[in-house]
């Protein structure tokens, strides 16, 4: 059964030789008389940037759970189960939830969020779209940024798991879009393949504040936070009266021992707005009613998915790496098996 394990503690930006390829030997078996338990294959698995802040040592961590050294990674993943002790899952079934980063994992049933009922679907977007940052994307646009038709959007991070949906979503709302990415490629897809009105490369970028001006002339209402850092503080200055800020995630800050300070947070006093953080996990209640939502969409061709496909388990280290300097473009999933 080989597995993913986490070497020690990271400090900084995360190295492939933080993670280690291991064969383990211990036989896999369904404990006896155990009746909540199910033997699943891994099929997909998902690299997300939340997984960062479990590999620190939790006393200097924003997250307050972490990994455990020389345990193998656990995370998104879409699964084949091949024995179950629980009522809900049988053989064959195929299910979305907290795996390990192994070829067969044991896990208790409560780790499995959905069994999945449509197929017809490439499984793998199950790690995306169909999964965990699709719905963010959904929780956070629609939810807490309470997005109103016709508003103006900003959205970082624009081409990633949850941000090319979060574009593609503000499109079907009647929003005008603008996304911010790291490199030409990114950019051309936001344009020409997710539909953002328009798109920065921050990385190219002397003055954000200036250029967000002139996309926003009238401000942003909604601002959909991946990165945090400078470009928060860039946004900050171009706020409308009103406006919100759903607190997806900080990705820029996660790699540094020493945060960014963000000097313009008095700016949310006089235009009254919101900011406000979220986590996914507290709207898996309206996983239903998402699904009915994007699964026509995806059938139409009118909300597409770009993935950026690893091959094999030893291939994780370099593709979870990989997302913090922006090698991914789009979804990074990591095949372990297809079927
Ligand atoms: P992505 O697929 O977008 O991958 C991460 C991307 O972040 C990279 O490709 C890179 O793109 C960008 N990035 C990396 N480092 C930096 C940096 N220093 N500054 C700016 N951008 C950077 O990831 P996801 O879509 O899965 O996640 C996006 C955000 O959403 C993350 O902050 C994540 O933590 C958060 N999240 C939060 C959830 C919640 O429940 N609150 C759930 C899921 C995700 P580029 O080339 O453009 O720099």
């Amino acid at each position: 059964n080989k597995q993913v394990l986490l070497k020690h503690y990271v400090s900084g930006f995360p190295k492939e030789s933080d993670l280690n390829i291991v064969d383990s030997t211990i036989n896999l078996k369904l404990p006896e008389g155990s009746n909540d338990t199910v033997l699943v294959k891994n099929l997909y698995l998902s690299c997300d940037p939340y997984m960062r802040t479990l590999m620190s040592d939790p006393k200097a961590s924003i997250n307050p759970r972490a990994y455990v050294p020389q345990s193998p990674l656990t995370g998104y993943g879409v699964s084949k189960v091949v024995e179950s002790g629980h009522k809900d899952y049988k053989e064959g079934d195929i299910v979305w939830g907290i795996t390990n980063w192994e070829e067969y994992s044991l896990i208790p049933a409560a780790q499995i969020h959905f069994k999945i009922e449509h197929t017809d679907v490439p499984l793998s977007y199950y790690t995306g779209i169909l999964g965990m940052p699709g719905m963010t994307a959904y929780a956070g646009f629609f939810e807490v940024g309470a997005t109103k038709k016709g508003e103006n959007v900003f959205v970082s991070a624009a081409s990633g798991a949850v941000g090319q949906l979060v574009g593609q979503f503000a499109k079907l709302h009647g929003c005008y879009v603008v996304g911010s990415a790291g490199s030409k490629e990114k950019v051309d897809l936001l344009k020409n393949k997710f539909g953002y009105d328009e798109a920065i490369n921050y990385k190219e970028e002397q003055d954000l504040n200036a250029t967000l001006k002139r996309h926003f002339p009238e401000g942003i209402d909604v601002y959909f936070e991946n990165v945090g850092g400078k470009t928060l503080d860039a946004v900050l200055l171009n706020m409308r009266l009103q406006g919100r800020i759903p607190v997806c995630g900080m990705i820029s800050q996660y790699n540094l021992t020493q945060p960014e300070g963000v000097t313009n947070l008095a700016h949310i006093v006089y235009k009254r707005v919101r900011l406000q953080g979220f986590i996914v996990a507290d709207y898996y209640h309206l996983y239903g009613k998402f699904l009915e939502f994007v699964l026509p969409h995806i059938r139409e061709g009118k909300v597409v998915y770009v993935e950026d496909i690893a091959e094999g388990l030893e291939k994780g280290p370099e593709a979870l790496v990989g997302i913090f300097s922006g090698k991914n473009v789009g979804k990074q999933v990591l095949v372990v098996a297809r079927e």
